[in-house]
């Protein structure tokens, strides 16, 4: 029964673009009425018909550990007592800046904002502070936020609406924006002698979740940071979403590569709105006020916003074998479905590392921005709305990745396949 959800919707178009604050909410790559949710707890959401789903999607990946995690809540409830925001510094972000710092690799100082996308925006403008440069490299199928520059050739929402490349951009930003498809190192080599002098940087989502999960090549991002080092290309690893999810240090850690700026948000914020950029000292120093590249907030930094991310942080880094918990229901999962397609004799792909994995409706091994477009849509929005019949909740689009949190334990992960299986098996009825 989608009674409630239906007369909310209605009502939302005549006053909200589309009836949503975010494009993808609006399910209309899958079709069908959005669900309106009025409450989520642990591993299950549940909207305003009282329906309850297993939670694929995590909030876009800050529930790592589950909705309405304790800790974080409490933290929040003892926050708000003191008033909920100073515009003055606090010194909850000096301990949050010494947490990040301490956590993630590469990053030596940080500076706190309001969402991934600040963040990127922000870590973009700095890298041409710094080099002096103007031309930025993206990837095909990438998202990095909605900064005019990202969409251009932009994966998520953009792409799951058939507009990656969005109207209301100036062709002087189209002009400083090159983009490579992602796993091709010679695509960025060719890129670099063509614009020899001209590229401030790169960014990068270091495991794609915006066209789906997408993985890096053996070597591949290990050659970019080379190309970057040699070309003097100021190389960003957009770590919004695997920040702080594929290991503590984020893909960084995992993979062992050390880029010279990063970008976080989602966990980092407990679910609150919060975003952060960091990176080298000399490179961050050139940050206002202490240097001359103007960035700035009213919220940034915010005081509840700071305990929630901090309680999340902290939590983790006491618990490190959540990861290896989380790299196991991730592989469970993943096994589970290609057992699932192969019995049905589907021949799907999926792609998966550690809590982020999809599966996409198509033969072809998706590496890339085109073998992800190869994938069946009418046959996925089917079975997305299969699985959602059956108590599941995909993210609304192929090319999305899911978030597992901790929450999902065997029972529920077996539960997930099982629902996949009774779906996918209706497919090819
Ligand atoms: N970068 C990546 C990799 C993302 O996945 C996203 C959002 O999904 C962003 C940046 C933008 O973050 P926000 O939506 O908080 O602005």
């Amino acid at each position: 029964m989608i009674k409630k959800s239906e007369k909310a919707f209605q009502e939302a178009v005549n006053y909200i673009p589309g009836g949503v604050n975010s494009p993808v909410r609006a399910f209309k790559s899958v079709g069908g009425t959005p669900r309106f949710i009025k409450r989520a707890k642990g591993a299950y959401l549940t909207d305003e018909d009282n329906t309850k789903y297993i939670d694929l999607i995590g909030s876009w990946g800050p529930m790592i550990l589950g909705h309405a995690f304790e800790p974080v809540e409490n933290a929040v409830r003892k926050a708000i007592k003191s008033s909920f925001s100073f515009g003055a510094p606090t010194v909850k972000e000096v301990e949050m800046a010494k947490l990040i710092c301490d956590l993630v690799p590469s990053v030596e100082m940080v500076r706190m904002v309001n969402s991934g996308t600040e963040a990127t925006m922000s870590a973009i403008r700095l890298a041409r502070a710094y080099t002096g440069k103007n031309k930025i490299i993206k990837f095909e199928g990438c998202y990095h936020g909605h900064g005019d520059a990202f969409l251009i050739s932009a994966g998520s929402g953009a792409l799951s609406l058939g507009v990656p490349d969005s109207p209301g951009i100036t062709p002087s930003t189209l002009g400083d924006t090159l983009t490579a498809p992602y796993n091709d190192l010679d695509a960025v080599k060719r890129l670099l002698e063509t614009h020899k002098g001209e590229v401030a940087a790169l960014i990068i989502e270091p495991v794609v979740g915006n066209m789906g999960c997408v993985l890096p090549k053996e070597g591949y991002l290990q050659g970019l940071r080379d190309l970057c080092t040699k070309e003097g290309v100021v190389f960003i690893f957009d770590e919004v979403m695997t920040g702080f999810r594929l290991a503590l240090g984020g893909a960084q850690e995992r993979f062992g590569i050390t880029p010279d700026l990063t970008t976080m948000g989602k966990i980092i914020g407990g679910g609150m709105p919060v975003g952060a950029y960091g990176g080298k000292k000399e490179i961050m120093q050139m940050v206002a006020p202490s240097g001359p590249m103007y960035q700035a907030g009213t919220l940034s930094g915010n005081p509840i916003a700071m305990s929630a991310g901090m309680a999340m942080l902290k939590h983790l880094k006491k618990h490190p074998e959540i990861y290896a918990q989380l790299d196991e229901t991730g592989a469970f999962i993943a096994e589970g479905l290609r057992k699932s397609v192969k019995e049905l004799g589907l021949n799907y792909t999926v792609n998966q590392i550690g809590s982020m994995y999809s599966l996409f409706f198509t033969s072809e091994h998706v590496v890339d921005f085109k073998t992800a477009k190869t994938a069946d849509i009418p046959a996925f929005s089917k079975y997305f709305h299969q699985m959602l019949n059956r108590g599941v909740y995909l993210a609304p689009s192929q090319f999305e990745s899911l978030f597992l949190s901790t929450k999902i334990d065997k029972r529920i992960a077996n539960k997930i396949l099982r629902a996949s299986h009774y779906s996918l098996t209706s497919l090819v009825e």
